[in-house]
């Protein structure tokens, strides 16, 4: 495995004043590449590029990750759906890229057990009641994770069934199929690349918008940026520029061409999120989605209940979508007839959280029936866009782009040698937490969330807990997050504003009923400090 260029105790700083410094340098030097978007795809274009020794800068407009990338289902996974659809080769590399994760990030991939009920009755049995063909698609999805299988699928009599999943309906119930996929924390995934990509020498800066380009006879010779933060404008002079805007990309390809572009059809999906006590179900569920042919997955995350997704076409503003009252009332529904002792309404909602994918138009399909597989253009304006994929094959995606950055740097530069992709052996966030490391006397919970969330850069976050007592005290009573996270974040992460620490960097947003506004006074004051301090 191959660790990041610094060591585990000193990471690089990733702050505001890392920021302006990148923000001055972008508008200094010539870049072999400026690749375009903070979202998990650009993350990890970043990310191969600059781990193979190419001078890269990334631009975000907003925030990293506040697309589409922390908007997901937050599994890691093969994707058991599109085995109905023949897309064996997609489920095959999604697997191979879940077995990859485990390894240079486990604390970003933890294994998690699925259960699909199997009822008498079919329109109970979230993927059909026919056990025969279900084992089969169980047996194949083994099948293709190969020797690198996180588990096996197995059969679950209805006693056990119920004791995983205690408020599940017991009526007519003949037992259960358990299965294994992988649970991620989606941004702090993208934020984990991100970190990586600058320390292997990546200039990446959030709040940088691309309004424009520049075209020279060799194609796009300069892009233009707003400095969201500073208020300044300039321009960005790189050899080969990567579209990896998600949903926005025919925007951001009209902006190199000023032609209209419609290959994205973004579809919205949709989550709520519920207290654990409400379900009670110690694996995810699958469900079948109330008066649809469709399932919903019902996720343990954080120490709460996620329930998800939707997939409907969508044509309304690209930013910040939302879930509307009759999207909620559909998925409480639906959890509600799948767990009746629960008696789950809309009451009992904690948040919600919106989505947009990136599905490449494939004429009158329904959206679900469009396949998740990426594509990449190489446009007439010398751009290349990379629409489409998944969170979980992030990597693979990056490689397949980062390719064809390559081969025309190579062309361009009598075959320059420049290495090949490294990223299948290098460890995010400094891989595991050490065993020998000081805990400070935190509660357990606090204790098991720094790991979970920090990996090996778990001592380093308690390293800034010890600079003063604020920042060891928990930011909400009823959450592990203490105060040196939003340092840490401001520190190590770039964040900029209290949103980008509750909503991306701590998750505190979606998982508080309060979204977190108790703590964004105090919040705002650490980050403040630590801004100030340099
Ligand atoms: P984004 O994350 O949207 O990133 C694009 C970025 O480009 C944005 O941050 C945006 O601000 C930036 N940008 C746009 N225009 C500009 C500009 N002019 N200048 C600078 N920056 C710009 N996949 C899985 O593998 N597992 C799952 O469980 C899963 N669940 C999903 C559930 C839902 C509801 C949805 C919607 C998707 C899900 N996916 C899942 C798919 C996955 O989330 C997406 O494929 C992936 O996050 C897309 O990442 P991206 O980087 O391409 O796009």
């Amino acid at each position: 495995m191959i660790n990041q260029p610094h060591t585990f105790n000193s990471p690089a700083e990733l702050s505001s004043w890392t920021r302006a410094i990148n923000i001055g340098k972008m508008a200094n030097e010539v870049f072999d590449v400026a690749v375009i978007g903070g979202g998990i795809t650009g993350a990890g274009v970043a990310l191969d590029l600059a781990s193979r020794g190419l001078h890269v800068a990334l631009l975000e407009k907003d925030d990293f990750a506040s697309g589409t990338s922390s908007r997901s289902s937050k599994l890691i996974h093969g994707g058991l759906r599109y085995l109905e659809q023949f897309e064996f080769r997609l489920v095959r590399e999604s697997l191979n890229e879940r077995a990859v994760l485990s390894q240079t990030a486990p604390h970003l991939c933890k294994p998690l057990e699925f259960l699909v009920p199997i009822y008498s009755l079919n329109e109970k049995s979230p993927l059909g009641s026919n056990r025969l063909k279900l084992a089969a698609g169980l047996w194949l999805y083994d099948l293709l994770a190969g020797r690198k299988n996180i588990g096996r699928h197995k059969w679950i009599s209805r006693d056990e069934a119920l004791k995983l999943a205690p408020r599940l309906s017991g009526e007519g119930l003949r037992g259960a199929f358990g299965y294994f996929d992988c649970l991620t924390d989606d941004a702090r995934l993208v934020i984990e690349v991100i970190k990586t990509a600058s320390a292997f020498g990546a200039l990446v800066a959030n709040y940088a918008r691309v309004r424009g380009f520049h075209r020279s006879s060799d194609g796009l010779s300069a892009l233009e940026i707003e400095d969201r933060i500073g208020g300044l404008s300039f321009e960005l002079r790189a050899s080969v520029v990567v579209n990896a805007t998600g949903v926005w990309s025919d925007e951001v390809s009209g902006l190199s061409d000023g032609q209209i572009h419609r290959r994205i059809r973004p579809s919205k999906g949709i989550h709520i999120i519920v207290a654990a006590e409400r379900l009670q179900n110690q694996t995810a569920v699958l469900i079948p989605s109330a008066g649809e042919d469709r399932f919903l997955f019902v996720i343990p995350w954080k120490g709460r209940t996620v329930i998800g997704t939707t997939d409907a076409d969508y044509s309304e503003s690209l930013d910040d979508p939302s879930a509307k009252a009759e999207e909620v009332n559909r998925i409480v529904q639906s959890a509600a007839v799948a767990f009746p002792d629960s008696k789950l309404t809309t009451a009992d909602v904690i948040g919600t959280f919106a989505g947009l994918r990136p599905l490449i138009s494939t004429g009158d399909k329904a959206t679900k029936e469009i396949s998740r597989k990426e594509e990449i253009f190489e446009e007439e304006s010398g751009l290349i866009t990379i629409s489409g994929g998944k969170l979980t094959t992030w990597r693979r995606m990056a490689e397949q782009v980062s390719e064809r950055v390559v081969r025309r740097l190579q062309n361009r530069n009598n075959n320059a040698k420049i290495r090949k992709s490294q990223t299948s052996h290098i460890a995010l966030a400094n891989g595991q937490p050490s065993r020998e490391e000081n805990d400070y006397g935190f509660d357990s919970d606090t204790v098991n969330h720094l790991k979970e969330t920090y990996g090996g850069n778990y001592g380093v976050v308690l390293e800034v807990a010890r600079e003063s007592e604020m920042l060891k005290a928990r930011l909400i009573d009823d959450l592990p997050h203490i105060g040196a996270e939003a340092v840490y974040a401001a520190r190590y992460e770039m964040a900029m504003n209290v949103d980008d620490v509750l909503a991306r960097r701590t998750r505190i947003a979606l998982i508080d009923a309060g979204q977190g506004q108790s703590c964004a006074g105090v919040v705002e004051e650490l980050m403040k400090k630590e801004m100030s301090s340099g």
